[in-house]
């Protein structure tokens, strides 16, 4: 079986930096303090802003949720192997993105 220590260390790291990620973006959402805004155009601004930070965050979110399932897949001794049909995922795509959990056949069946 390979070692995927340097893997999860890579996985690791991306947590941690999306963990100061998100921890910035709830900063930024979090503006209730502010008195509302008096003009519309700005209030409209300020909602979309809001939107896309939300987006943002849940992006984030579900990446961490990604990257942590790939730690535990190499745990397990998962790690590297699809998801939805059990066959190895090719070391191309690992690279490209560590936190894979479907081949590239598979993720491409299946709508995300
Ligand atoms: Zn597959």
């Amino acid at each position: 079986m390979k070692n995927y220590a340097e893997v999860k260390q890579t996985l690791c790291e991306m947590l941690e930096e999306l963990g100061g990620r998100l921890a910035k973006i709830t900063d930024d959402v979090r503006h209730t303090d502010q008195p509302v805004e008096k003009d519309f155009a700005e209030q409209a601004t300020q909602t979309e802003n809001d939107q896309v930070l939300d987006y943002l965050g849940n992006a984030a979110r579900a990446e961490v949720a990604q990257i942590k399932q790939a730690i535990t897949r190499i745990d397990k001794g998962e790690y590297g192997l699809c998801e939805a049909c059990g066959g190895p995922i090719r070391e191309e795509r690992l690279k490209a993105l560590p936190y894979a959990s479907l081949c590239i056949q598979c993720a491409g069946k299946i709508p995300r």
